[in-house]
């Protein structure tokens, strides 16, 4: 029997929620473990779900791959996997409830028609609103927006304090279906956020900007907003997110317990006195009873 590691009467959801595109490197190995470690710490559920929506990045064989180091590590999921690709209709349903209310718009233009006669704010290019009143002459629907008007976004993360997005001057209307028919990531996190009840979203920072996108349409959509956190990202020596296409390489699953230290060190916790004396499960008992998140308070990114 697995042990379970909350009270049946937890009001504190967590998930991880990676998208399959290659094998849990140490920067995701990283936000596996933040996520399920303040989750437990606050006896709370631990949920996995694979982002597989994106099907021309998804690699065959990464989500097996993935669950099977998670489980390696002892990161035992409470709930049933659910799979983005599998999530369709629930998206599409999400999609309509929006168009009605014509909040949506069709699209027509391309990237390069963007790149072209878009603000730059950052290094986010704002959509000029070219659509937002009907597609050109002649021009056939490629994506569909939501409306931003001016919605000033404000949330207080718990790792970096007070963020304030006006989505109109800093990103402009933004996609909700994809030229390619998908989904936008943006649309389906919330969907999926909220029909798993989660409560509390802890992710790497990389996805702090896209925080205000989502509570807005949790607005729109009559959700509840989580409370984020979003944890310092693994960067390599050239600042650069750890990822497959930074060739991060992943972790091992033959040695679990060294490299559940060093996300510990990453993630500035506290170690054990002797850690040479502790197995996988006690490691993990060790460092949910000693979780603080507040050690990691305003720091965005960390050198692996
Ligand atoms: N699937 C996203 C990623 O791997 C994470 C999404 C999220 O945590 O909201 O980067």
């Amino acid at each position: 029997m697995r042990k379970r590691r909350f009270l049946p009467d937890a009001v504190y959801r967590g998930r991880f929620a990676p998208s399959p595109t290659g094998s849990l490197h140490f920067g995701s190995l990283v936000a596996a473990v933040g996520s399920y470690l303040d989750a437990k710490h606050n006896n709370g559920i631990w949920l996995v779900r694979i982002e597989d929506l994106d099907t021309p990045r998804t690699v065959m064989g990464a989500a097996d791959d993935i669950l099977r180091t998670l489980e390696a590590y002892g990161l035992h999921w409470d709930e049933t996997i659910i799979y983005q690709s599998q999530r369709t209709a629930a998206y599409q349903a999400a999609f309509e409830h929006l168009r009605i209310d014509n909040i949506l718009y069709p699209c027509a233009c391309s990237r390069k028609e963007i790149a072209d006669s878009a603000l730059h704010h950052g290094d986010e290019l704002v959509y000029p609103g070219t659509c937002r009143n009907g597609l050109p002459q002649g021009k056939t629907t490629r994506a569909w927006r939501v409306r931003v008007n001016d919605a000033r976004i404000n949330f207080t993360d718990g790792l970096q304090g007070n963020i304030v997005q006006n989505l109109a001057s800093g990103i402009g209307d933004f996609v909700v279906k994809r030229a390619d028919g998908l989904f936008a990531y943006q649309l389906a996190v919330v969907v999926d956020d909220a029909a798993q009840g989660i409560t509390h979203v802890v992710r790497g920072a990389d996805l702090l900007h896209s925080t205000t996108r989502q509570i807005y349409l949790q607005r729109l959509m009559g959700f509840a907003t989580p409370a984020y956190s979003h944890l310092p990202i693994a960067v390599n020596a050239q600042g650069e997110k750890l990822s497959k296409q930074t060739l991060a390489t992943p972790v091992d699953t033959n040695n679990p317990v060294a490299a559940l230290l060093r996300a510990l060190a990453f993630l500035r916790q506290e170690m054990p006195a002797d850690p040479g004396d502790y197995d996988l499960d006690s490691v993990l008992s060790w460092a949910i009873a000693h979780w603080n998140k507040d050690r990691l308070n305003g720091i965005m990114q960390i050198p692996a």
